[in-house]
């Protein structure tokens, strides 16, 4: 089958993934084999490929956005059968007896595992999972709108919850940066009344945002119009954390979605967080949220911006992300 590796990271004008030809994998116990049928690129491919994520293990595909037709079951495997459509995402081990993975924290269990990290992903023509961590995909989508769902989505969605707008519905909420994952946390956000401002260096970006229904769409660095309750950085720069703390109002959370970010520049105590404003980060996500996340994109049908590319464009689909180049998700189609 046709895969691409990460051969040696480094700047993606490098080129640091290599088309190979590889056998088909076989399920070990408890997993599905997966015909890919769809396979998005997350930003975080692009932090593994330019080697700001450390590899884990060498030469691994890429690819945690996956959705395909289950072909094969592994030894022991119950409740999946050949023929399904099922989901792979980012999330693909975890301990279940420590600490974090008792107490609804298996997101940070030091013993997790990642798709195209720890293991081949998606960027190939079939690849496995264990059934644990598969997920079921809702109906009334393509499976080129349900490739982002799975990182993108469900990052975006416990970034949105970790934002804690005011309990009861509506509020004010920031979103800088405007690509995959916070195209599709605006629309789960507006859906529950909050009214929503975009900021975002991209004049396409900021246009999609207000066609899906955002308040106002302005420069990243610029003051939102009204003060905020929440915020979320999806923008990969640490240079924008001061300049979201200063737009939220007393007691407002910024919360940053990304696993990568450059350095943050130096804060001000009474400027940025004072007035017991919050600033977290969002680390992957449990099942849970990807579950919640599934469920809500089932009720409510999202609109997935999507731009596909062949399989073996894989390295152009990357550059285009680097690049900026991109407006919602790219999605790898294999042949
Ligand atoms: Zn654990
Ligand atoms: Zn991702």
């Amino acid at each position: 089958m046709l895969a691409w590796q990460v051969e040696r990271p480094g700047p993606i004008a490098t080129q640091p993934l290599r088309r190979v030809d590889r056998p088909v994998p076989v399920p070990a116990p408890g997993e599905l084999q997966v015909r890919v049928t769809a396979s998005a690129v997350c930003r975080t491919d692009l932090h593994l490929a330019e080697g700001d994520l450390a590899p884990r293990r060498p030469l691994t595909s890429p690819g945690h956005e996956v959705v395909g037709a289950v072909t094969a079951l592994g030894p022991g495997v119950t409740g999946w059968e050949p023929g399904q459509r099922a989901g792979i995402a980012w999330l693909r081990g975890t301990c279940g007896t420590c600490g974090y993975c008792t107490r609804g924290a298996e997101n940070l269990c030091r013993q997790s595992t990642y798709t195209g990290w720890d293991a081949d992903g998606g960027y190939a023509e079939y690849c496995t999972v264990p059934a644990a961590y598969a997920y079921r995909l809702p109906d009334g989508y393509p499976d080129t709108e349900l490739a982002p769902l799975l990182c993108a989505g469900i990052i975006g969605y416990r970034a949105l919850r970790l934002a804690q707008l005011p309990a009861g519905g509506g509020g004010r909420l920031g979103v800088y940066g405007f690509g995959a994952s916070a195209h599709l946390a605006t629309q789960v956000a507006l859906a529950e009344g909050v009214s929503v401002h975009v900021l975002t260096r991209s004049p396409a970006a900021r246009e999609l945002a207000l066609h899906l229904g955002a308040a106002s769409a302005g420069p990243a660095d610029a003051a939102p119009p009204e003060p905020l309750d929440a915020a979320i950085l999806f923008a990969p720069a640490g240079g924008l954390v001061p300049v979201a703390l200063a737009a939220l109002d007393r007691g407002g959370t910024l919360a940053i979605a990304g696993i990568h970010l450059s350095d943050v520049p130096p804060l001000t105590y009474q400027e940025h967080l004072f007035y017991e404003r919050t600033l977290r980060s969002v680390t992957a996500n449990t099942r849970a949220d990807g579950r919640d996340f599934l469920a809500f994109a089932g009720r409510h049908r999202l609109r997935v911006s999507v731009t596909e590319y062949p399989l073996a464009a894989a390295d152009r689909a990357l550059a285009d992300l680097a690049a900026d180049r991109l407006t919602g998700a790219a999605v790898l189609i294999p042949g």
